[in-house]
């Protein structure tokens, strides 16, 4: 019987040419191409008539037919091989290479498998595939060439190739759990769109209606029922405010927004927002400070998208500020090529590790659980883009129990005909 490959410079052509197909291996994740490369190498290194890789089902227990050469590897495909009585069982049972140089003299040979596609036999050698300590299937060979055997230098380079094929697998694997795991992403982002579509339409209309009926009674009622009513409104157009941020998200996503720009005094817009915010902040005993220029700042801009901007700014600097602190909205006229607006508050700051997040969609410094602030955390995400579409931006500056500044700059505009 012929012993071929077992000199040194032999074995390190082996060794040279399982290197190489690891580099392709750890290049591709295309899983059959993976197998198709794992099979080849095996039976051309190790001189078999043919070779195939068993993946363990963790479920089942059972060991099934990924890849095989030759012309039976459709048959193989089907056949599922158990653990008990069987070689690739014993290998993943042992977790060790075995070499069987007759099958026919070994009792773990139930035949089976020849039975089913007519292959015969003589010899097997098989190593286990392992990750992290892992079994996740069998590499074998069968039949060594020439009716050679193998020898323990084929069970080495095999184990060598069988290292790599298993973390091929498994970031192929990986990586194909990884792609579920987005398309499952995109789908639920899809529905939460979806919901969050049919949820600001649906509670439009409804709000349109008690803040129309409540408002219209507000007139009527004195003391303690106005009193009522009065919480009535607030809590409708705190609710509105929620309903539009939701919509203007959606015509965010859909890409659908457009700056109708108008020409108007940037000083009058931003004295009108914040007087919109003056009561809020007054009732929770704020000192509520305006700084702005005696005379106009013309402007071309989408009035209401800096109104929108501007009101989340303020609203989070009322609500972000506990009673009795100090807010201070001012435009500052350094800067001649810029419109510029800063709300300062006196608040809770924000710790410097959030301060990059704080322009995300849904975050929010405090855990939703434990929140004691009003909002879902999509103000400062459209304030941002509104703003962005003007072509200007939102800073903040920020220290945790000693407030925050944020500051929208808007380019000057078009210049005004
Ligand atoms: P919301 O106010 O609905 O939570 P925003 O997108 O407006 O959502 O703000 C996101 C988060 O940024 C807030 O939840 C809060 O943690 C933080 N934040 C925003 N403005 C301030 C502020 N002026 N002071 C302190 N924290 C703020």
């Amino acid at each position: 019987m012929e012993s071929s490959f077992s000199s040194p410079n032999q074995t390190l052509a082996r060794i040279q040419r399982v290197l190489e197909v690891s580099l392709i291996l750890n290049s591709t994740l295309d899983l059959d191409r993976l197998l198709e490369l794992i099979i080849e190498t095996a039976e051309e290194i190790i001189r078999s008539e043919g070779a195939s890789i068993l993946l363990l089902d963790e479920d089942t227990g059972e060991l099934s037919f990924l890849a095989a050469t030759g012309q039976k590897r459709e048959e193989l495909k089907p056949i599922i091989v158990p653990l008990e009585n069987t070689i690739a069982g014993y290998i993943v049972q042992t977790g060790m290479p075995l070499m069987i140089p007759d099958v026919s003299h070994d009792p773990r040979f139930g035949g089976q498998v020849d039975d089913a596609t007519g292959f015969i036999t003589r010899s097997i050698l098989g190593v286990p595939l392992m990750v992290r300590d892992q079994i996740i299937g069998v590499l074998e060979v069968v039949n060594k060439m020439d009716g050679a055997q193998f020898d323990e230098d084929d069970a080495y380079i095999l184990t060598m190739l069988g290292a790599q094929a298993a973390i091929a697998l498994e970031n192929s694997r990986l990586v194909s759990e990884l792609q579920r795991a987005y398309t499952e992403l995109g789908e639920l982002d899809r529905l939460k769109s979806d919901f969050i579509a049919i949820a600001s339409h649906e509670l439009r209309t409804p709000l349109a209606v008690i803040l129309g009926y409540a408002t219209f009674l507000q007139g009527d009622m004195t003391g303690a029922a106005r009193g009522h009513l009065d919480l009535v409104v607030q809590s409708a157009l705190h609710l509105r405010s929620l309903i539009d941020d939701m919509i203007n998200l959606r015509h965010i996503d859909a890409g659908d927004v457009s700056v109708a720009r108008e020409r108007c005094d940037f000083v009058e817009l931003v004295r009108n927002v914040a007087l919109e915010f003056q009561e809020l902040s007054l009732a929770k005993r704020q000192s509520f400070v305006l700084t702005l220029p005696d005379h106009p700042l013309p402007a071309h801009l989408d009035r209401e998208k800096i109104r929108l901007a501007l009101a989340n700014l303020i609203s989070n600097a009322i609500k972000f500020t506990p009673d009795g602190g100090d807010i201070h909205v001012e435009i500052p006229l350094e800067d001649p090529d810029r419109l510029t607006v800063v709300v300062r508050d006196s608040g809770i700051g924000i710790p410097a590790d959030q301060l990059a997040r704080i322009f995300d969609r849904f975050f929010q410094v405090e855990p939703a659980y434990t929140r004691r602030h009003e909002g879902i955390g999509l103000g400062l995400s459209i304030a941002r883009t509104l703003v962005e579409i003007h072509g200007g931006t939102i800073d903040v500056q920020s220290e945790p129990n000693a407030g925050s500044v944020f500051t929208i700059r808007l380019p000057v505009g078009a210049p005004l005909s």
